[in-house]
Parts: C-alpha cells; structure tokens; sequence
C-alpha cells in the first residue's frame, strides 16, 4: 500500500460515502475513532481527516481499506496526501460539528476566546452568535453571502457594541471560523487568521465567502428552544454582565415567547431511539425539566443582578418556565379535580393545555415551574371565573410545588 497512490476522485467517493453513512456509522465501519486534531474540510462541511483517507484507499481499484494502525494521521501522512491533492485542512476540529446537546454548545461559549476591552469582554462574537441565532429560529437559511452577513453585523455592531466596538464583521466571522464554531464556503486557498486590518478587510472583499453557524449548531439552534434558551443564557451571563442585553436580543429576534419552543416535528429531544422503553422517558423527561427550570433560574438571577424593573416582562424567561411545566404535565391536566381534558389536539400536535401562573405576576406570584400549572381550558376557566375559584387557586398552588419538588427529587 502506498498512502501516495490515493486519488482525489478516491476521497471524494469516501466523503461520497461519509455523507451518506453519516459520521457516526462511516467512523464504525472503518474502525476509526473521531478525529482530534484534523478535519477535511469540503464545500464547508468537516470530515475526519484520517479515516477519510483509510477509506479512500479502499476506492481505489484493486485495493482495500486502511485499517488505523496502518497509516499516521499527522502532518506528514494523512494530512499531507489530501493536502497534496489539493484539499483544505482545518485544525483545531470543529468539534462543534459534532454537538449534539445544549450543555455542549454552552461549553464552547464559555470556551470562546475574545479580546477584551476597558470594562469587559468584546462583543463582537457575541453579536454575531445571537444574529445567526435569530435566524435560526426563524428558520431562515444557515448560510448567508458575506453581503448580507456584512450588512447585518456591521448594523449591529454599531448600535449594539457597547464596549466601543468597530462596524467589522470580518473580525468575528474569522475568529468563529478558527474556534469551529462557523463555516465559510465558496472561497479559495486559506482562511486568514482574525487580526490584521486592511488585509481582513482585502480578502473578505476578494472572496466574497458565504457563511453561518456549523451544521450541528444550526441545527440544535433552529430546532430545540432548550438548546436556544441555553446559548442565549451562556452569551449573556458571560458577556452581558453590567450591560443591558434587551435591545439587542430583540433586534436579532430572540426576545419572543417562541424562544424556548420546538420547531414542529423536528427536535431533536432526548438522545433516544423511537422505542426507547417508557422508564427511560420519564427519566430523560425529568433531566429536561431540571434543565429548564435551571435556565429559568439563571435568567431570574441575570435580570436581579441588574436590577431591572421589567421584572416580569422577560419571555425569555417565561417560555422557558412554560415549556418545563408542559413537560412536567405529561400532556394532562394538573388539576387533581379535572374532569376531563379534551382529546383533540392542537395542529402542532400537542395537548389543548394552558399554562397558568397560579399567583399572578402582578400580585407578587414568580415565573417559575414551582408556582404554574398545566390547565385544560375547563379547569382554567373555574379557576378564573368560577365560584370555586379561591379555593381552586389554594389548591392548585399547593398542587404546582408538589409537582414541582418532585419532578425536581
Ligand atoms: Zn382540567
């Protein structure tokens, strides 16, 4: 075998074949393990560099697989065969090509390096964040032309870069790009790093490259409101402190009740099979509450901290708070006296639920799962305009703790 002999037609039907398997299973077929220093990267997407050219091996004719003790993956093996012929190889990995769940994306905020300013981290990468973040909730497309994504962040930069930051989109895009977090398409030859001036500025104009979030990112952001709250929450305790986030989150979009929901059919949920076993659910549904009700916290805490007067008026907040106790609810009613909930459902496919702060905000109740509760619109109903309603509303608050305490146990 001669690593040399592997053709550039070769790599292309591995990455062929990569695609189609998906990482995971391209990785067991081969026996290799994921990559941790060099990744092949291809029309944006990254490819484990070392088993990319094990298999490629394979395609060329009469010959078969490497196996991973055959060959080195380093810069003078592996990386050098496909850079030879032509590739892009990209290190540190985007590793963020393989998150899979909102604790991971907030680890790579909290990982992210930025220059700081007199008062604070800069926030360029943060801007940035956010605006892919709001378009990914408003399902727009992942990638954008460097025209479109200039004109947006600079936009942003200028009104909302509170610590004096420059109109420069190109700083950001780049550092995302080198942390893994962002992918650019359609350019030739390297990614500069993110600094100079002029030079940034020169090839940003040349190469015109598109660009947004790496796949999984995108995908975690546009499809699971956990994972958004999530990276909104690691954004702003980390680089918001002593600002006023607000006006930002809601140019870019993300200061919306639709925050913290599911786009339809397509969340990703619990990492589980169809026919994970009932057990299984509950505690994997009881993670997700404890999850949410953190966030809900952490969002209270943020806002305290800054003493807001918009206390009650975060649908950040509230989203998260309403997801967690519909999740707590199972898809029933939590009146212990309810007579029945309809059985239809709504067009999204959910229960016909209403979540009711049994406190009003206004009269001092907290937005918070320990003191709401999933009603069918008859229990609802009795508890705002029934006889029965004050004592209802006793119970009902006591019944929203319980639950509350032991979804939390
Ligand atoms: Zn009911």
């Amino acid at each position: 075998m001669a690593l040399t002999d592997i053709t550039r037609q070769a790599v292309l039907r591995a990455v062929g074949e990569y695609d189609e398997l998906g990482r995971e299973a391209f990785l067991r077929q081969y026996h290799f393990g994921p990559a941790q220093s060099y990744f092949l990267d291809l029309n944006g997407k990254r490819y484990d560099s070392k088993a990319i050219v094990g298999a490629a091996h394979g395609f060329l004719p009469g010959q078969r697989a490497l196996a991973p003790a055959e060959f080195s993956g380093g810069r003078t093996h592996a990386v050098k065969v496909l850079t030879d012929l032509g590739f892009q190889i990209v290190s540190p990995p985007a590793a963020a090509e393989t998150v899979s769940d909102a604790d991971e994306l907030v680890r790579y905020i909290r990982k992210l390096k930025v220059a700081h300013a007199e008062g604070g981290p800069r926030l360029y990468q943060p801007i940035t964040l956010l605006w892919a973040a709001g378009r990914a909730l408003r399902q727009e497309p992942r990638m954008a032309t460097w025209q479109e994504t200039s004109h947006a962040l600079a936009g942003l930069l200028e009104l909302h870069g509170l610590r004096g930051e420059r109109p420069r989109p190109d700083f950001p895009v780049l550092a995302l790009f080198h942390s893994g977090l962002w992918t650019l398409q359609g350019h030739t030859g390297a990614v500069p790093p993110a600094h100079g001036d002029a030079r940034l500025r020169h090839w940003f104009a040349e190469q015109q490259p598109v660009g947004g979030l790496t796949e999984a990112v995108y995908e975690l952001l546009r499809t699971s409101g956990q994972s958004r709250v999530a990276f909104i929450g690691a954004i702003v305790d980390r680089f918001f402190a002593g600002l006023d986030e607000i006006p930002l989150l809601t140019e870019v979009g993300l200061f919306e009740p639709t925050v913290a929901d599911d786009a339809n059919g397509t969340a990703p949920g619990p990492r589980s099979g169809p026919d994970r076993a009932a057990v299984g659910r509950e505690v994997v549904r009881a993670a997700q509450y404890e999850r949410l009700c953190t966030l809900v916290e952490r969002r209270e805490q943020s806002i305290r901290g800054k003493r807001r007067t918009t206390f009650s008026l975060d649908p950040i907040r509230s989203a998260t708070a309403r997801k967690a106790v519909m999740l707590r609810s199972g898809g029933d009613c939590e009146n212990p006296g309810c007579c029945g909930r309809p059985t239809d459902l709504t067009d999204n496919g959910d229960p016909i639920l209403e979540v009711d702060h049994v406190t009003e905000i206004t009269r001092d109740g907290r937005d918070h799962p320990s003191q709401m509760i999933a009603l069918c619109p008859n229990c609802h109903a009795v508890k705002t305009r029934g006889s029965t309603r004050h004592t209802l509303t006793a119970t009902l608050r006591e019944v929203a703790a319980d639950r509350h305490r032991n979804a939390m146990s």
